[in-house]
């Protein structure tokens, strides 16, 4: 098992990056409205996330570090509609098999706390009892310890922490209902508190985003009511600066997702009304029955497949269009 582990590890864990992303999922799953992340050297030293969720039971604490030991899939239809992030139940084996790792947890109205480890192996199924809030923590030390081939890939501390907070990122713009705290060798990144009205939301996008962006970015707010598809979020002018050239959030339902239909049709829309810029900067929310949507294309999930991509293709096109027709100068 530990060798189906570490090839399993290899599609999910690249980096330190991939690692939080996976424990943000859970944590996020867990219902957890506050997430804590601190970090040490880039992720490569330490990674520690604790969420105050639902916890896990001590009797299913070692099987949670088991291979496609997953709670989230309960039949098989369940894949037809998945609503939580993860649904794969490999990521903490994948991660446990390459780390060492510590996973403690409380579940909410119980008196203690459990904790097991694993240090890059199958675990011995040692539970102990820890000292732990409501909630669960997640501590994965010295990534790649036992995989030397794969840590050689692993870039700067300064390229690996901008990853992970890239990752950290795409979470925090896409739950606003969620705090989110992130410190990188004790220096707190980012303060995020949970964001309820518009004001709070707006805030947290100058947070992430930068306030010029803000300051600059025209507010969207489509409802197609035969279609029942919405459009909200900020879209800014296009410049010619490198710097923004990444800021292009787009998410579909809460998750972040990168697609063809997509861009193509904001790209479109940009390009119809300004001859000028090359990088539109925008957080967009595009809001439908899930049912119109495939999220399962890839298990990244940064993947979708409408179902009526023409009917998003060209709501996109025409919202993003009048917006930003309304506000040339
Ligand atoms: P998946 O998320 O695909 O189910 P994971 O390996 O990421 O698989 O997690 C395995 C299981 O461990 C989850 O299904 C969940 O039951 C439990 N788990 C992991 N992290 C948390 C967390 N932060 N809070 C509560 N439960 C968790
Ligand atoms: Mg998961």
């Amino acid at each position: 098992p530990r060798l189906a582990n570490q090839i399993a590890a290899g599609e999910v864990v690249e980096r330190p990056a991939s690692v939080v992303k996976e424990l943000l999922e859970n944590s996020i799953d867990s219902g957890a409205n506050k997430v804590d992340l601190e970090i040490d050297q880039g992720g490569v030293k330490l990674i520690r996330i604790r969420d105050n969720g639902g916890g896990i039971t001590k009797e299913d604490l070692p099987l949670a570090l088991s291979r496609h030991a997953t709670s989230k899939i309960i039949e098989l239809e369940d894949l037809e509609a998945v609503a939580t992030l993860g649904f794969r139940g490999e990521a903490l084996a994948s991660i446990s098999s390459v780390s060492r790792l510590t996973l403690t947890s409380r579940q909410p109205g119980n008196e203690s706390a459990w904790q097991v480890q694993t240090e890059g192996r199958e675990m011995d199924a040692v539970i102990a009892p820890a000292a732990h809030p409501e909630g669960t923590s997640v501590e994965v030390r010295d990534l790649f310890f036992n995989t030397p081939a794969r840590r050689k890939f692993l870039k700067t501390e300064k390229t690996e922490f901008k990853h992970l907070d890239e990752v950290v990122k795409r979470q925090a713009l896409g739950r606003f209902d969620v705090a989110f705290q992130l410190r990188h060798n004790g220096k707190v990144i980012h303060q995020l508190r949970q964001a309820d009205s518009e004001i709070e939301r707006e805030r947290r996008i100058a947070s992430v985003c930068g306030s010029a962006f803000v300051d600059n970015a025209m507010k969207v707010d489509m409802e197609a009511s035969a279609s029942g598809l919405r459009l909200w979020g900020w879209i800014g002018m296009p410049t010619f600066s490198r710097s923004q050239a990444d800021l292009q959030y787009f998410f579909v339902n809460g998750r972040i997702i990168r697609d063809k239909v997509v861009s193509h049709a904001v790209r479109q829309a940009y390009q119809d009304v300004l001859y000028h810029g090359r990088h539109p900067a925008y957080v967009l929310y595009l809001e439908l029955d899930p049912a119109l949507v495939d999220v399962n294309v890839h298990p990244t999930k940064h993947e979708v497949r409408f179902r009526e991509s023409r009917l998003v293709h060209d709501f996109l096109f025409r919202t993003i269009h009048r917006v930003i027709a309304d506000a040339r100068p």
